[in-house]
């Protein structure tokens, strides 16, 4: 999997950071968290292909998050597309959309899934054959929804020897027996999955909490995932301001990557008060609480 993280600024965008959206690109297929105006241009300065959007994932109705989503509706359907389209929100996204396209004449000739989700809500969301959404509300100043994406482990890896002295033939047993089927041979004997196949192995998750004040419902979301995506929109010498607005610091994402047992957190979501030293700075004076904080900047790719 791979994150592309193409707007890293808070409220307003900067010259170098624009405004909060983060890709997700798994087998192909394109997982888009908040889409802030600017952020079909960050698509293409990226490589990404708009087409290959999946579902589009909006955490909560703030401008930096939402302003682009419509702009970028309204090109898919330009470019003709076929494909479905979901777009995951709280209450009030397919407000915001319907008022964008009545008022520009705009009917969408692709088929788009809109999910509203009321205050509170918490559960699954999206749930494919190799993995899953969950969306958990987390700290805000209005309700905002995290999520996390998680795969689903996968069967072990075969073991071609056991198998051999086992006797098991060759050819379509082994497939059988990979997808978690037991097989009966000719001489009557049963083989288990168990038998020739490894430990499962744990599929990479990925938690993504923006915005929100520090939370134990974030260390929640994240227990044990793979990256936690965390706000840090200031540093030190904003704790007042962070603690007014509901938002974090650098420190508190990092205590939230350090309490869930995540492997990395990747900090998004800077003021726009903050150059990129004083970022670096600011990442520093927090690595005693969490040592790996990866600063991320536009249209960095990260593989996971
Ligand atoms: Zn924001
Ligand atoms: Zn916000």
């Amino acid at each position: 999997m791979k994150i592309v993280t193409l707007g890293t600024s808070s409220a307003v965008p900067t010259l170098y950071r624009g405004l909060s959206s983060t890709a997700l690109i798994r087998e192909g297929d394109v997982f888009l968290f908040d889409c802030g105006e600017g952020t079909q241009l960050q698509l293409m300065r990226s490589g990404i292909r708009r087409n290959r959007i999946h579902s589009i994932f909006i955490g909560h109705l703030h401008g930096d998050h939402l302003y682009g989503v419509n702009g970028l509706m309204s090109t898919m359907h330009l470019d003709n597309r076929e494909a479905p389209l979901n777009v995951f929100g709280p209450q009030g996204l397919l407000t915001f959309l319907h008022a964008s396209f009545r008022t520009t004449s705009l009917k969408l000739n692709y088929p788009v899934t809109v999910r509203e989700f009321p205050r509170g809500f918490r559960g699954r969301v999206l749930d494919e054959t190799e993995f899953h959404v969950d969306a958990m509300p987390l700290d805000h100043s209005i309700f905002c929804l995290g999520w996390r994406f998680q795969e689903k482990p996968r069967p072990g890896v075969f073991d071609l020897e056991r198998a051999e002295a086992l006797g098991i033939p060759r050819g379509p047993l082994y497939g059988k027996l990979q997808n978690g089927h037991p097989v009966t041979l000719d001489d009557g004997r049963t083989i288990r999955p168990g038998d020739v196949l490894g430990p499962a192995r744990p599929g990479k998750s990925i938690a993504y909490c923006l915005d929100t004040q520090f939370s134990e419902r974030s260390i929640a979301l994240a227990g044990d995932a793979t990256v936690l995506i965390h706000e840090t929109t200031f540093g030190p010498d904003g704790v007042a301001m962070a603690r007014e607005r509901k938002h974090s610091t650098m420190e508190d994402a990092a205590r939230v990557a350090r309490e869930a047992g995540t492997d990395r957190l990747i900090a998004t979501h800077f003021s726009s008060r903050y150059d990129r030293k004083q970022v670096k700075k600011i990442a520093d004076a927090a690595r005693p609480v969490y040592e790996n904080i990866t600063i991320a900047r536009d249209l960095q790719e990260i593989e996971i």
